[in-house]
């Protein structure tokens, strides 16, 4: 780890100063220099983001960033490790494809026919959690109905589905599940709303960047943030769980008999209230997991390049944090510009998925080296597996 002075608090770096952007240091160091700042931890993977970076953990005294969450609250990763091995998946991996294509509703569109969560097996409590909601929003039924329609999607982009084999180790060729979504177009909805709310409060008048606009504590702006926060944390949660539900029971069809360990799941994009040294402070981990002692956490790599399980080794230092996958290397629009549908088909062979210039800039190479950052935050994970996709489903 190395440190970056000159705010008022250190910037503690598990990324190499020299390989980040300009634009997103001059954001870590607007974010050290908040009033409300306790600390700033950078993981390797960490880029550029709207109004602070991806890949970075703030800890505040009193205080809440809604631009470090990210506008997709509580997305994140859910793992499941099956009974099965390589040798009982059938040889035509496409079939299973579109075995879990069909069960999961993806992109971003308003799906036909919506998941009625209440027939997934293995999640609850919908009633309560949809009048919370309610509670929250009374008058605004279309909210709810968008909420209530998208709950167990996918979503677009970078989020996936992915049929796994363990590599190396005793557990070698171990079939596992692995799926990153999060609050849909409800979470982003509640994420905008309150990005634009905090920019015309007063006390962020004289920030350097108007997105990094805070709520801070005992205003009924932050009691508003923190209802729809903490909801959205768990729609993603449940959202997960709802498709991770719809995955099994797809793989289960096609090999029947598989049995599920309990799923991982861990947020990346999030709000915790957590404390370190004696003080209590708002935890926002935007691109990053938490990696609390003995705490499992997931970071994928790229649609080529396989991904990691890992167990946290709870270090203080990151504020008990980890990366939350490779991280961009390249945005979107150069990944677009510079590669093509045939290299994309190249750095995916062997995988099961879509290989169209639609998903160009989902390319292994738009992505840092997975190994490279794993090695990076040897002080603050374990591995526990390391995994290599045989089929992705792609938003
Ligand atoms: P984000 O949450 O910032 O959108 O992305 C999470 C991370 O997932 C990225 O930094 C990247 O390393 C990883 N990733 C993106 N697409 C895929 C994919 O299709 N499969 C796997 N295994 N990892 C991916
Ligand atoms: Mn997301
Ligand atoms: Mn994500």
């Amino acid at each position: 780890m190395r440190t970056v002075e000159g705010g008022r608090v250190p910037i503690r770096m598990w990324a190499d100063p020299d390989s980040i952007e300009d634009a997103a240091l001059g954001q870590l160091r607007n974010a050290s220099n908040l009033p409300w700042i306790h600390g700033v931890a950078v993981m390797p993977d960490v880029h550029y983001g709207k109004g602070a970076t991806v890949g970075s953990v703030l800890a505040m005294r009193d205080a809440v960033s809604p631009a470090a969450v990210g506008v997709d609250i509580g997305c994140g990763m859910s793992a499941v490790r099956t009974s099965l091995t390589a040798a009982d998946l059938p040889d035509d991996l496409g079939r299973l494809r579109r075995r879990i294509e069909s069960a999961v509703p993806v992109g971003f569109a308003m799906h036909e026919t919506p998941v009625n969560p209440d027939r997934v097996p293995g999640t609850g409590g919908w009633d309560d959690f949809w009048a919370r909601f309610a509670e929250l929003h009374p008058d605004v039924q279309s909210l709810r109905e968008r909420a209530r329609r998208q709950i167990g999607s996918l979503g677009g982009g970078n989020h996936f589905i992915e049929v796994c084999l363990e590599q190396g180790g005793e557990d070698a060729g171990r079939v596992w599940l692995m799926l990153h979504s999060g609050s849909r177009g409800i979470g982003n909805e509640l994420a905008k709303r309150h990005i634009d709310a905090a920019r015309g409060l007063p006390h962020n008048a004289d920030l350097p960047d108007p997105d990094l606009a805070v709520f801070v504590a005992d205003t009924p702006e932050m009691a508003a943030y923190r209802g729809d926060l903490f909801w959205a944390q768990e729609y993603a949660a449940r959202n997960r769980a709802t498709m991770v539900a719809l995955v099994q029971s797809a793989l289960a069809e096609v090999v029947p008999g598989t049995r599920f360990d309990e799923p991982i799941s861990c947020h990346h994009n999030y709000v915790a209230e957590e404390t370190f040294d004696g003080v209590d402070v708002l935890v926002t981990r935007k691109g990053a997991i938490r990696a609390g002692s003995g705490e499992m956490g997931i970071i994928p790599g790229s649609m080529g390049t396989g991904s990691y399980i890992v167990r946290g080794l709870g270090n203080p230092e990151s504020f008990r944090s980890a990366s939350h996958g490779a991280g961009r290397r390249m945005s979107r629009r150069k990944a677009k510009k510079t590669f093509s549908a045939d290299d994309l088909a190249a750095q995916t062979a062997g995988v099961e998925c879509r290989k169209d210039g639609a998903v160009v800039d989902e390319i292994p190479s738009a992505y840092k080296d997975i190994d490279a950052v794993i090695r990076a935050q040897r002080d603050l994970v374990e591995v526990v597996a390391q995994l290599k996709q045989v089929v992705c489903v792609k938003g």
